[in-house]
């Protein structure tokens, strides 16, 4: 069984942003409160990692969090929180991350959030667990997988939450359930639909297609790549005056030398999602280093359009692994 948790794009996104644009900067103060709420988002996926580890699944199942699928038949893509694969059916869970109370009202289509002296409302997550089933139901047969069981369930992360509704909703409970409702599952389930061969190459499948998505904090800001990296920063003193010496930085004010602080300022551009910028910007950037600098600094990270007088440069974040 494999388990695997890292931490998300969208956050390692966010901490670029934040070490990257000034304090001061307008626009700051938002960002980091956006963060905030995201990371938090995080620590209820967190508390659900440690549930997952309790669980007493068939030693061929697997699971997949955050899986993000392209349908075959349009262009849209649909989000999977959490996918347990076994060799009797497959487990979609809708994680939701809610605090207060929250009264359900399916047969409405939505849920209300009473959060002290604040109510809210929202679309129901059962449907949407739901249309997710049957979106990937719909995928997994165009990729040749007919005919499987699909359970689809609702799991509340934070342990606090209260949930009321007129009736019992039976696809609809804290994450920390999930060990027991997945061993009745595996009672109600003992026929085998998957074999050991099929297993194995749908969790390839799901690795292959997995597409991250590719979410501009540049555009969400509405921010200019100058405006979030004016020029590489020491990291003793948080000056700004570096020079480019010998293959490595050093910073006239305190004096101090590193070698790879460009690398590091690059990585986070790429992972902001910056577009293709003329060299000129690169230099800009990088404390106003020389045309052939700059090109040597670059090409590692890079790729490059244009003929020899408009080339232009934008930055990759795989290629710096
Ligand atoms: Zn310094």
């Amino acid at each position: 069984m494999t388990n695997d948790v890292e931490k998300p794009l969208y956050l390692e996104q966010y901490e670029a942003l934040l070490r990257r644009l000034p304090e001061r900067h307008p626009k700051y103060a938002r960002a980091s409160a956006d963060y905030q709420k995201y990371a938090a988002g995080f620590q209820g996926e967190e508390n659900l990692t440690y549930t997952l580890a309790m669980l007493n699944l068939h030693k061929e199942a697997f699971i997949r969090r955050g899986l993000r699928l392209k349908s075959v038949s349009n262009d849209y893509y649909f989000q999977i929180d959490l996918l347990i694969v076994t060799p009797c059916f497959l487990y979609i869970g809708e994680v939701k991350n809610y605090s207060g109370e929250l009264l359900f009202e399916p047969h409405y289509g939505q849920v209300t959030q009473i959060k002290g002296e604040t109510t809210a409302t929202f679309p129901c997550p059962l449907q949407q667990g739901r249309r997710q089933a049957r979106q990937l139901t719909t995928w997994l047969e165009q990729h040749g997988i007919k005919q499987l069981p699909v359970h689809s369930h609702v799991l509340l992360a934070n342990p606090r939450t209260r949930i009321s509704a007129e009736k019992q909703i039976t696809d609809l409970y804290h994450a920390a359930l999930l060990p027991e409702i997945l061993d009745s599952l595996c009672l109600n389930h003992t026929k085998r639909v998957l074999t050991k061969k099929q297993i194995v190459g749908l969790e390839k499948l799901f690795a292959k297609e997995n597409v991250e998505g590719t979410y501009s904090l540049l555009e969400k800001y509405d921010l200019r790549p100058q405006e979030i990296l004016q020029s590489i920063t020491c990291p003793s003193c948080s000056s700004r005056l570096l020079k480019r010496r010998r293959g490595g930085w050093d910073c006239t004010a305190c004096g101090s030398k590193k070698q790879l602080l460009h690398v590091e300022a690059l990585r986070d551009l790429a992972l902001l999602y910056t577009d293709f910028h003329p060299l000129g910007m690169y230099r800009i950037l990088l404390g106003h280093i020389s045309v052939n600098t700059a090109r040597k600094l670059l090409d590692p990270y890079v790729t490059v359009k244009g003929n020899r007088r408009s080339r232009e440069y934008k930055v990759v974040l795989e290629k710096f692994q």
